[in-house]
């Protein structure tokens, strides 16, 4: 054995393997051996199984390879995947910028990067020892492999020592072939007229294609509650074919319809924005700035268009595909290449071969939500993001990452064009425009010509207390139905009521898992709490001193059963995330709205982003003070953006919008910006203000986060953080000031107590913070953490 590893060490190159290892303390790269078999066909990014610890396995990733020998003894790689499982050149450069920027271990980076499902399943190998047969020793040998012996005949050759068997690991098995329904009908009325009415779930089925092409058999009998027998009729019929396929074509499962139309040419206004984009060297940056309803999209379309010709792939970003579902059809229309759609509600099985679609080159095109970074681009040329202001683009779990900064950081770095757009762009994103580090580009007026709709505010303070639709918003509604147009009402709280509390000792029913009021749903009659999940049937009375309770803050439930009774001849629908989160009924509730069936949406924030109905002519805003007064610093920039977003849904065609803000606040200096839409006066007095007062884009803003089940550790926890950095910032004259521990406005949740500590930092010092940082809670390097308490830290800035 000594010679072969003396063999090993004199002509083999040596990789810097990524462990999938969980341990923080542990986090660094391992050096293994390259077999001479594997020489030659191995380069940072594959993705191999090796050797760890004793007896064991684990998959991993090279990061790089050399040729130097490590001065200690090394083990050898055991198996290499396929080149279609390895990292792109995209995915590389990301994990390195987590490592950078947020503070990701090796580990956390790589997982990131790794569609969910790609995860590998443990198999049986056997290496060989001793040559037997046509083998020889260091060989590595599946069980499939060595079919031609029995299990007892590999019994003895382990135990005479010609075999070692190892555990493994490999993808678990995919169905080769998939059953797909293809739709034959174009036009939906005429279809549904030939089902009878009874047939409920047939007339679904249908419903459900609409917008579709093709979808696998079983996703739709899911979505649509039908049997298989429902569908034979349907495709005996003549409605439907059905077609076994290979399941890779799965990708295409949320495909909409391929009904290419031209795109239209551009305007003047759109030209000469192109023109001014294409004008810049290379990488091309930009923010385009242009009002709801000016024709950003269009111009995304001609920028992806021209990418595409020029052999490279696209990759457009949104802030939640299921809100958007107008967009992705014109993408798809308009542009003819391949489309990939990453969205949350895809299967893993079809994420993974959307995945081998872009690795080859296949796909295009990405559209996505935030993690649709990830995808495994080796030729990217440009980078489009959506609503760049919108919140979603922020990851809230490990690594906390902003999309927006690691987009513009990877295309900087691998050369690629990104385009910004928003009607309300983010602060943070002015500022880039301020320091030069992008253009800015405009689009100032709607494209259809019609005028912005008006906006008003409705004084609240005047009306009886538990007023929810004032006299002017009435009106308003009512004019709107007269004329048979539709209405948006927006209002911030999911659910009946916020809470329900005693009358006569005050006692608020909280929830059993977290410091927490419990939201009160379904007309009252049950609790259920937003954070942890946790539901309860309602209580009437106190527990304490059983006196009534009563519901405050009223929720979206109240809403729609109050106009229910005012204006009883129409239909309302309520749309919140709950809603959203079933994609079929979402798109169903859309069509109806679309339609005309549905009168009025009376919906939460996610309402606000991307939806484009021609007969909604009035908006209203239920309650605008929920919206200012976050306990956040950018509280007031996120209410201004929601509500200009909120009143660009009226009036998008040629009829004029109107809408109506109520509010307590009339005289809050926000409302006159919104009212004239006086968008860069906002944006010079918020800056002034962050500037004066330390907030980013200024300084960056480090939190770290506590969590531990009891509340003493979570406290001693983040009085010993908060001293050692204080005093390690004076004594390496870091320019940073670190606040004492606080808890959060709510904390506990899920029965973790929490507490926060926050570090204002000079934006020179960054680099110098993230590094301490690093190895005190990363690595625990300062013998700072308490194996009871979980340590993490968020980014701002
Ligand atoms: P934004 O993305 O800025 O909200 P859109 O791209 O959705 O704006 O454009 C608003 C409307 O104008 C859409 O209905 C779109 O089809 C239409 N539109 C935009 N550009 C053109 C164009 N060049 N020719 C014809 N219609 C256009
Ligand atoms: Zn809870």
């Amino acid at each position: 054995m000594e010679g072969a590893a003396d063999f090993l060490r004199q002509s083999m190159s040596y990789a810097n393997i990524i462990i999938n290892l969980k341990t923080r303390q542990l986090d660094k790269l391992f050096t293994y051996a390259i077999p001479p078999q594997f020489r030659g066909n191995i380069s940072s990014g594959h993705r191999v199984v090796v050797p760890f610890g004793r007896g064991g396995y684990v998959d991993g990733v090279v990061w790089s390879t050399t040729e130097q020998s490590p001065d200690f003894k090394v083990r050898p790689i055991a198996q290499i995947l396929p080149d279609r499982y390895a990292l792109s050149q995209s995915q590389r450069i990301i994990m390195q910028l987590l490592r950078k920027y947020y503070m990701a271990t090796y580990q956390e980076a790589y997982l990131a990067v790794l569609p969910s499902v790609q995860k590998l399943d443990k198999i049986v190998v056997y290496n060989v020892i001793r040559a037997f047969d046509d083998y020889s020793a260091g060989q590595v040998l599946s069980a499939e492999q060595l079919a031609n012996f029995s299990a007892r005949q590999l019994a003895e050759k382990v135990n005479c020592g010609e075999l070692e068997k190892h555990l493994t690991f490999d993808f678990k098995h995919h169905k080769k072939t998939v059953e797909w329904v293809i739709k034959q009908y174009d036009d939906l009325p005429s279809a549904l007229q030939k089902v009878a009415k009874r047939a409920v779930k047939k007339q679904r089925i249908l419903k459900h294609m609409a917008y579709i092409d093709a979808l696998p058999l079983s996703d739709l009998c899911k979505a649509t509650r039908a049997t298989r027998r429902d569908l034979v009729a349907l495709v005996e019929a003549g409605f439907f074919k059905l077609e076994k396929r290979d399941w890779q074509y799965q990708a295409a499962s949320w495909q909409p319809s391929k009904q290419s139309v031209a795109a239209p040419p551009l305007s003047a206004e759109q030209a000469r924005v192109v023109r001014d984009y294409l004008a810049q060297s290379e990488p091309r940056a930009a923010l385009l700035n242009g009002v709801t309803g000016s024709g950003k999209t269009r111009v995304y379309i001609e920028l992806a268009k021209r990418a595409i010709q020029s052999g490279k792939q696209v990759l457009m970003l949104v802030p939640e595909i299921s809100l958007t579902p107008q967009l992705v059809a014109r993408f798809s229309s308009q542009l003819t290449s391949d489309i990939g759609v990453i969205h949350t509600y895809i299967r893993p099985t079809d994420k993974i071969a959307v995945y081998q679609r872009i690795k080859s080159g296949d796909i295009k095109i990405v559209i996505g939500a935030r993690s649709a970074i990830f995808a495994p681009f080796d030729n990217l040329g440009l980078i489009v993001i959506d609503e760049e202001h919108e919140y979603s683009y922020k990851s809230e779990t490990i690594p906390r990452y902003h999309t927006v900064e690691l987009a513009l950081a990877l295309a900087k770095k691998m050369n690629i064009d990104i385009l910004l757009g928003s009607a309300t762009p983010a602060i943070k994103t002015h500022h880039l425009v301020d320091i030069g580090a992008l253009k800015a580009l405009y689009l100032k007026r709607s494209f259809s010509g019609s005028e912005l709709s008006d906006i008003q505010i409705v004084d609240m303070t005047a009306l009886p207390s538990g007023t929810t639709i004032s006299g002017p918003l009435y009106d308003a509604i009512k004019g709107c139905f007269a004329k048979s147009e539709q209405v948006i009402l927006f209002h911030n709280r999911k659910g009946f009521a916020r809470m329900r509390q005693c009358h006569g000792c005050g006692y608020v029913h909280m929830c059993r898992n977290c410091a927490v009021p419990m939201t009160v749903y379904d007309n009252g009659r049950q609790f259920a709490c937003h954070y942890c999940g946790y539901r309860e049937p309602e209580i009437a009375e106190c527990p304490i001193c059983g006196e009534q309770m009563a519901d405050i803050g009223i929720g979206i439930e109240q809403i729609e059963a109050e106009l229910q009774r005012c204006f009883a001849d129409r239909k309302f629908a309520v749309v919140d995330a709950d809603t959203t989160r079933n994609q079929v009924r979402y798109r169903e509730l859309l069509r109806d709205f679309e339609s005309g069936k549905i009168d009025g949406l009376i919906g939460t924030q996610v309402l606000a982003k991307g939806l484009d109905f021609a007969n909604v002519t009035l908006v209203g805003v239920l309650l605008a003070d929920q919206l200012i007064h976050m306990p956040d610093y950018n509280s007031t920039e996120r209410a201004y953006q929601l509500l200009t977003q909120v009143a660009g849904r009226a009036g998008r065609s040629a009829l004029r919008g109107r809408a109506l803000i109520q509010t307590y606040q009339p005289e809050h200096p926000l409302f006159d910006y919104v009212i004239n839409r006086d968008f860069s006066g906002f944006i010079k007095e918020e800056k002034r203000l962050r500037d004066l007062v330390g907030y980013p884009p200024y300084v960056t803003l480090f939190t770290i986060k506590v969590q531990s089940e009891h509340k003493l550790k979570a406290f001693e926890q983040g009085q010993r953080i908060y001293e050692f950095y204080d005093k390690n910032f004076i004594k390496n004259q870091i320019d940073a000031k670190v606040y004492p521990p606080l808890e959060p406005y709510y904390g506990k949740i899920r029965q973790q107590y929490r507490l926060q500590i926050v570090f204002k930092v000079a934006k020179r010092c960054r680099a110098a913070v993230l590094k301490t940082l690093y190895y005190g809670i990363v690595k625990n390097k300062y013998n700072l953490i308490d194996p009871s308490c979980w340590v993490d830290v968020d980014f701002d800035g």
